[in-house]
């Protein structure tokens, strides 16, 4: 079964009487060029694929195809009677229906990946689950290697951000701590099916195996970039000030120290000089 051809779809869910449920970010890939780009570029032979929301399993067939096994996760129960007709000829998939937001992943990973090289993430996210969910498996630390994923084009140009550019913020900050992100390539909006109101891209961040900077404290380091990043328009004293609470005076010194000016924005900081920052601003007396 041809799972990108638009006619084969609409015949599918015709017959299942399938209804797309905008609420769950159901737009399904119907360009056959887009799938077995992703797939080629998430996995082979020796990884074991977590996909994120199947549809009806058109990303998954082609993973199926490359990898060693596919768990994939969909929150949507009416696709179990789309899912083992598309998928029949896979003996490689298996179908968890339930919410990824609220799964033990770690767990799910040792117990169904043991057997294979390395594990990689590979999905077209709900776009309205996009930050919550790449948070998720980069801040679990998950023994992942590679996670690809279609995402909205803002989004991946926000995730993907280089750090002390305009276009970074506090999501792309966290990102580079956990992963090197990379922009592989966009998709116009007309390869979905329904088409959403606009482009996406596919991103691919390689889990770093440590962070590239250290900071005394991960949890504190992270609600310090929020604070850093709330108030773009505003220089980092005024926006760190108004935010964190923190005396200008005592932010002023800290930059100082960092041979940075009082006019400084967050988003001409580097990550190894929000990473200072962070601890010279609470640094114990
Ligand atoms: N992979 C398919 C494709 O490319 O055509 C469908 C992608 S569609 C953008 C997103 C999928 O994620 C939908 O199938 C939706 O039902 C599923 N989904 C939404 N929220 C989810 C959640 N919390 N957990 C798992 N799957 C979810």
């Amino acid at each position: 079964m041809n799972l990108a051809d638009l006619s084969t779809i609409q015949n599918l869910l015709a017959k299942t009487g399938f209804s797309f449920q905008k609420s769950l970010g159901q737009n399904f890939l119907i360009d056959p060029g887009v799938c077995p780009a992703m797939a080629e570029a998430a996995c082979d032979e020796r990884t074991g694929v977590l996909e994120i929301g199947p549809g009806i399993g058109v990303l998954t067939a082609e993973l199926a195809k490359r990898a060693k096994k596919v768990v994939a996760v969909e929150l949507d129960r009416r696709l179990a009677r789309i899912l083992p007709v598309t998928l029949a000829e896979c003996d490689n998939v298996e179908i968890l229906y339930d919410d990824v937001m609220k799964l033990d992943l770690k767990a799910l990973l040792s117990e169904r990946f043991s057997d294979c090289e390395r594990v990689a993430v590979c999905a077209n996210l709900p776009y309205y689950l996009t930050s919550p969910i790449v948070m998720k498996l980069l801040e679990e630390r998950l023994p992942l290697y590679a996670i690809t994923v279609m995402v909205q084009k803002e989004a991946a140009e926000r995730l993907c951000a280089e750090i002390g550019t305009r276009e970074a913020g506090a999501v792309s900050v966290a990102v580079s701590y956990y992963a090197e992100p990379h922009i592989l390539f966009t998709v116009d909006r007309t390869s979905f099916l329904p088409p959403p109101k606009v482009d996406s891209a596919v991103i691919q961040l390689t889990v770093r195996p440590e962070p590239p900077v250290t900071v005394r404290d991960e949890k504190q380091f992270f609600q310090f970039v929020k604070c850093c990043f709330a108030q773009r328009r505003k220089t980092l004293v005024n926006t760190v000030s108004n935010t964190a609470g923190l005396g200008k005076e005592r932010i002023k010194a800290a930059l100082a120290d960092l041979d940075l000016p009082d006019t400084v924005r967050s988003e001409q900081l580097t990550l190894e000089q929000l990473a200072r920052l962070c601890d010279i601003l609470y640094e114990e007396h």
